[in-house]
């Protein structure tokens, strides 16, 4: 039969989890002409088990309770397989006091105890093969057993074990002299060394095992089978939101393995690569998913970035100085001390300006590779600058794949972008010449966070977007259900996955994990799962370490939370809010809270502070910031007495109207806030700061509706005297009729600075003569726009407008950092 129909199929711990299992795994194996070759690892928790059980041997501790668990499940394992074949229970009991004489010896310290501490390490191997043969049918199946320890022969190498290809070659061709072509289960992770000694691969080496044999039979296929659907864009426990890639071209599997995927052993493509042998990732718990096919090629086409991953506990070693530049053979030197010294480089990036070179090492070498570069660039003694060599841990490494990375521009732009949205600092870049990899290094704190940033900026995954609402009246009410209905086609059309992390009042806050339905956050938060509202805990929680982007709707109209928002823009929360007082308060907090989004890389954004839902201050930030210059604003600004003066001709007292208006639910529960003009100033302030004015409510010319009589009487009292408006504003009325003109409320901002509320007299063909119900309407007279003013107009008032303007800057805050 010729070899090259055998298929080799490995089994990782977790589809050996229990008998149930390792009986299920025979359905896997495909049955079509030729033979099969079972590279199995241990089952699922044992080689960790038995690490510990040799360190505590070792260190004289008392291993037999870890020595009588393992054997009660391996034993239990083949009562279970055994009943209805041959029973490998006899065996398995024959290998535990094999590992109680080697545990034994361990504790009494003897000298060669690494050696007996490896093979203690892979006897988990040894019993599962024992288990999946028999559960196979065994020998009278036709199943055989390979003890990789027989046949593998590998010595300790820098960067993993090296295969000794010529004497494992014979061996296993003397095997199958022996045997025949025959189907047979194999240890995965064990092997011998040139002495014959018990050695393993290295942990999750059963990978590289199962590559190793497939390349030995040159194998027609191996199918990794695992607890996942195959190679995902990303570790699934980090970015719940990784997809399975269907193809992989050995290269990108094998930059995903070096830089940590665990799914695969980093020296797992190598043996295949050379043979052209397929490899498919596939599902133990879900055989019809078809998993990941890495072939030797890449499929042309397809995203420039097909996985992200990360690899911790590293570390920065840079070797710094004004003596270097222009050094011949400097490099050269640090890379040969970091050699002599035994350590392994990961990454390495050198500016153009030569004065630093930085490489990335394993953290637990960098003290060694310190010690070793700063010898080999020793002081000067000529009064020359000397070199400073200095090892920062806490990093680690991201890297992100892609064959189609090559020639395709912007690919590191895009990688940079989106970890700068996440806040996320880059220590030190590397672009592979091969251009299938760019790797940047970071802290080890920002690990996730960074990854998840990355795989959203690639549109491997969506946005995910950390929110948090405080202050949930009518507008967060209204907010909430826009959002509950506009979640799923954000999520499907745009990328964006805005979480309700959190949100709160001024007594109760809920702080939730991952998210909660905006359908029943108010739910949840006048429910039992509640807690005492506490600010700092809930920007803690929103700007939550793993998660890329946070943001802060504040619909409260509470000057308190108003003095947060300086302080979460600088942690790079991003805040947005219809409460008008940071907007239109004290000038130093509003400077401070614009110098915030600088150092925070933040956006604060307050559209629904004036005219609700209405595009006023992103009409005016368009026409500053495409060069316009503003000569002034005219605006209706309050949809209250926009109506008040809209219905005010004569014919019914202006207090009759007032009284309407309030049994409609236009005013505010006192009506003098509305009247005092004072609201409308404040929104007259946030548009001329906006147009870079230093001005403040002080500085603005109010008129107070309410004569001064009754300014502080009680809200009962003036109510009752409400009648006390009329006749100066009938008054006014007549003198404006006379002239042809007509009431209205404005606000008005001059070129000169010059700002005032309050009601003026106008002509018929003026803009605001010509408005409807309690419409909003504001007019800026620009350079550009100087005979004809630009007019934005409609309703400005209510909560679904004011939740939609919230809604819409909301999504201009996370939409930015997509670009
Ligand atoms: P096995 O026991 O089958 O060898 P491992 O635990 O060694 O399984 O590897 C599979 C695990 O690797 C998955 O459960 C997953 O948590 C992790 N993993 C990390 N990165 C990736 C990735 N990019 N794709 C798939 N799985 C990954
Ligand atoms: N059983 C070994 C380990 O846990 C090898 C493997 O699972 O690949 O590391
Ligand atoms: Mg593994």
């Amino acid at each position: 039969m010729p070899s090259a129909s055998i298929h080799v199929h490995k089994f990782g711990g977790t589809s050996l989890a229990d008998a149930a299992r390792i009986r299920a795994l025979g359905t896997l194996l495909d049955d079509g002409a030729g033979s099969r070759l079972v590279v199995v690892s241990a089952m699922h928790g044992t080689t960790n088990a038995l690490v510990e059980l040799a360190a505590t041997a070792r260190n004289g501790g008392n291993w037999h309770p870890a020595w009588e668990a393992l054997r009660q499940r391996h034993l239990q394992a083949a009562d279970a397989l055994g009943s209805d074949g041959p029973h490998p229970g006899g065996a398995i009991a024959g290998d535990f006091d094999v590992l109680h004489a080697d545990a034994a010896m361990l504790a009494t310290r003897p000298v060669d105890a690494d050696r007996i501490e490896a093979r203690i390490h892979g006897y988990g191997e040894v019993w599962s093969s024992r288990l999946v043969q028999a559960a196979l049918g065994g020998d009278a199946a036709g199943w055989k057993r390979i003890d990789a320890r027989e046949v593998l022969v590998v010595a300790a190498g820098e960067t993993g074990v090296v295969v000794d290809w010529a004497a494992s070659r014979e061996r296993h061709a003397g095997w199958r002299a022996a045997h025949g072509t025959c189907n047979a289960v194999v240890t995965g992770y064990i092997a011998s060394d040139a002495q014959g000694h018990a050695t393993t691969l290295g942990r999750n080496g059963s990978d590289h095992s199962a590559a190793i044999f497939a390349n030995l039979c040159d194998a027609q296929a191996l199918t990794i089978w695992t607890d996942v659907d195959g190679v995902l864009s990303a570790d699934p426990r980090l970015v719940a939101e990784a997809a399975c890639l269907p193809s992989l071209s050995h290269a990108e599997a094998n930059e995903l393995a070096y830089f940590g995927a665990k799914v695969l052993h980093p020296q797992t493509l190598a043996p295949l690569q050379s043979r052209g042998i397929a490899l498919r990732i596939r599902n133990t718990l879900r055989p019809h998913v078809p998993g990941t096919l890495v072939t030797a090629h890449a499929e042309p086409g397809g995203a420039p970035v097909k996985g992200l991953s990360v690899v911790r506990d590293m570390a920065v070693l840079e070797l710094s100085g004004n003596g270097m530049a222009g050094v011949p053979g400097v490099a050269e030197r640090l890379f040969a001390a970091l050699h002599g010294a035994g350590v392994s480089v990961t990454m390495i990036s050198q500016g153009s300006s030569e004065h630093s070179i930085c490489c990335i090492v394993r953290a637990d070498q960098a003290e060694r590779g310190r010690a070793a570069i700063a010898a080999a660039f020793p002081p000067p003694g000529n009064g020359a600058p000397a070199q400073s060599v200095r090892a920062t841990p806490g990093i680690c490494v991201l890297a992100a794949v892609g064959d189609g990375m090559v020639g395709t521009p912007g690919v590191a732009a895009r990688l940079l972008g989106g970890l700068a949205q996440a806040r996320v600092n880059v220590r030190a870049i590397a672009q592979g010449a091969s251009e299938r990899n760019i790797s940047v290094a970071v802290a080890d704190a920002d690990a996730t966070r960074a990854l998840r940033a990355a795989h959203a900026a690639f549109w491997l995954s969506p946005q995910c977007v950390s929110v948090g609402i405080i202050g949930p009246g009518q507008v967060g009410r209204a907010l909430l259900s826009q959002l509950d209905a506009a979640l799923p086609g954000l999520r499907s059309r745009s990328g964006l996955d805005l979480r309700i992390r959190a949100i709160g009042d001024s007594r109760r806050m809920v702080l939730s994990e991952p998210g909660m339905a905006p359908d029943t956050a108010l739910d949840t938060l006048r429910g039992e799962g509640s807690q005492a509202a506490d600010l700092d805990a809930f920007a803690a929680h929103v700007r939550a370490e793993h998660m890329p982007h946070a943001l802060v709707v504040d619909c409260s109209a509470s000057d308190a939370v108003a003095s947060r928002y300086a302080q979460w823009l600088a942690a790079g929360i991003h805040v947005v809010t219809p409460n008008k007082h940071a907007g239109s308060g004290e000038w130093a907090r509003y400077a401070a809270i614009r110098d915030a989004q600088r150092v925070g890389r933040s956006r604060f954004r307050y559209e629904a502070t004036v005219g609700a839902g209405l595009p006023v201050i992103l009409t005016l930030r368009n026409l500053l910031d495409t060069g316009d210059e503003l000569h002034g604003i005219d605006g209706m600004l309050s949809g209250t007495l926009a109506w008040l003066f809209n219905r005010y001709d004569g014919s019914r007292p202006f207090s009759a109207l007032v009284r309407e208006a309030m049994d409609l639910g236009y005013t505010e529960p006192d009506p003098r806030d509305d009247l005092s003009g004072l609201d409308v100033a404040r929104k007259l302030v946030i548009l001329a700061r906006e147009a870079g004015r230093e001005l403040s409510v002080a500085d603005v010319d109010v008129e107070n509706l309410v004569p001064t009589g009754l300014q502080h009487v009680e809200r009962g009292e003036f109510l009752a005297r409400l009648d006390e408006l009329d006749a100066p504003m009938q008054a006014r009325l007549e003198a404006a009729t006379a002239a042809g003109h007509g009431l209205r409320h404005l606000a008005r901002l001059d070129r000169d600075g010059s700002a005032s509320v309050g009601v003026v007299a106008l002509p018929a063909e003026h803009p605001c003569r010509h408005t409807r119900l309690t419409d909003n309407l504001v007019q800026f007279r620009t350079a550009r726009y100087a005979r004809n003013p630009l007019v934005v107009q409609g309703p400005g008032a209510g909560p679904q407008v004011t939740a939609a303007g919230v809604f819409g800057d909301i999504l201009a805050c996370v939409q930015a950092s997509r670009a």
